[in-house]
């Protein structure tokens, strides 16, 4: 394992100012050129190439890694303010920040130098993409997976499969976590950069989505697919540590924060539908029941937000910690986005229905559900802590 840093030792890069500065920038452009992608995409129901192209070119993809690696170093509590504000505007969009800011995390504590020349760094600069492959269609997601790997002297053959993998289809490499063959457990796992396009590889691009139209899932099948030795991160038995071991914390926390923001979303615009709708006479606003509700979607949005503060703060602190903390963001930050995107539709009442931008929020949040574990998954998470 490489000692690379996760953080730079500077943990400011940026003063306040400067940070104040970077911020309003990025709330500017999710209100304006980040509109104008959603209508596009939703439209088009693709994300096209330009996009990737532009948040690069403003710096956007690599905001969290750190210097060492060709990032900004911003502060795990820094970026999550950003994510809030990226997870405004389309699902899609954020989904590129999201991803990009975070793969780093799973690879840099267990690349070789020469990994991190070759992968490492031209991720964080956006130069490749790599998908996050763990999922698969005859398996639990976790210590029971399936893909496997025999050895071959310097090359492994890779066989099984994977689905539902975001970016699978345009991506370069996908960060995969497969067993060695006969293994079982956590124990012969073992995490490989596979070509995502290579031999023995059917990259098959999945149907259309409900909600984050536009990004592209890969239902990806390999047959004895060759990947060299030199390909694999850490050790054989590392499989699941470098998947989700130093990624699975943060990820969920940075999961929490988007909710957070999409659900500011659905608040800002069920705030202004109601001071504009009137009905006998009067705004909805100023009847009870729709303040009340308001009310209430405004003060379960800013106790989610408070919990994955905290949950960010634990992690911080300790990065061995925070395991249950993040869980407790995630689920209780998912259900709170349900509940205030549907307060929100009832607002618009049956205008909200139509295709519209609550509409599109109400689809994209049903998919925070799933993304870095259901809610099944997170209550395990924070029991097995409570009862250890
Ligand atoms: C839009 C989208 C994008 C995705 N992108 C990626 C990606 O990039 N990479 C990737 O690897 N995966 C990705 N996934 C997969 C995602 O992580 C999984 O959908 C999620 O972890 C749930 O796993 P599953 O779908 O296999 O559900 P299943 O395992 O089939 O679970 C079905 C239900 O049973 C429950 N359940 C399962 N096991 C247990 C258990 N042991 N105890 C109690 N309840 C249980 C689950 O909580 C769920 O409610 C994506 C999914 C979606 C929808």
């Amino acid at each position: 394992m490489t000692t690379a840093p996760l953080v730079d030792a500077d943990p400011s890069p940026l003063d306040e100012a400067e940070f104040a500065a970077l911020k309003a920038e990025i709330r500017d452009y999710v209100e304006h050129e980040g509109e104008r992608w959603t209508q596009l995409i939703e439209d088009e129901h693709r994300v096209p190439a330009e996009l990737w192209d532009e948040l690069r070119g403003r710096g956007y993809l690599s905001l969290a890694a750190p210097r060492s690696v060709g990032g900004r170093g911003l502060p795990f509590a820094r970026y999550l303010e950003l994510i809030e504000l990226f997870s405004r505007p389309h699902a899609s969009l954020r989904m590129i920040v999201h991803v990009s800011n975070g793969l780093w995390r799973s690879m840099l504590p267990y690349a070789n130098e020469e990994q991190i020349d070759r992968f490492v760094k031209p991720q964080v600069a956006g130069d490749i993409r790599v998908a996050f492959t763990l999922t698969e269609p005859n398996a639990g997601t976790g210590a029971d997976i399936k893909c496997s790997v025999t050895r071959d002297g310097d090359t492994y053959y890779l066989s099984g499969q994977k689905h539902m993998i975001t970016f699978g289809h345009t991506a370069d490499y996908l960060l995969l976590a497969a067993r060695m063959e006969g293994s079982r457990g956590s124990d012969g796992t073992i995490a490989l950069m596979v070509p995502a396009h290579g031999e023995g590889v059917q990259n098959n691009l999945m149907a259309d989505t409900m909600g984050v139209i536009g990004t592209d899932h890969a239902h990806l099948i390999f047959d004895r697919a060759p990947v060299p030795v030199e390909n694999r991160l850490g050790e054989e038995g590392d499989g699941l540590n470098v998947a989700v071991g130093g990624f699975l914390v943060p990820s969920r926390i940075s999961v929490a924060m988007t909710c957070v923001g999409l659900a500011s979303k659905a608040l800002d615009l069920a705030v202004e539908r109601s001071k504009q709708r009137e009905t006998f006479g009067k705004p909805i606003a100023t009847r009870q029941a729709i303040s009340f509700r308001l009310a209430e979607m405004a003060t379960d949005l800013e106790a989610a937000r408070r919990l994955t503060l905290h949950a960010a703060e634990t992690w911080e602190r300790d990065p061995s910690a925070g395991a249950k903390e993040s869980s407790m963001s995630k689920l209780f930050a998912s259900e709170m986005l349900q509940r205030v995107t549907d307060g929100a539709m009832q607002v618009f009442g049956g205008m909200g229905f139509f295709k519209s931008p609550i509409e599109r929020v109400y689809r994209d949040a049903r998919a925070q559900r799933f993304e870095e574990g259901t809610y099944e998954i997170q209550k395990q998470t924070i029991a097995r802590e409570l009862l250890a």
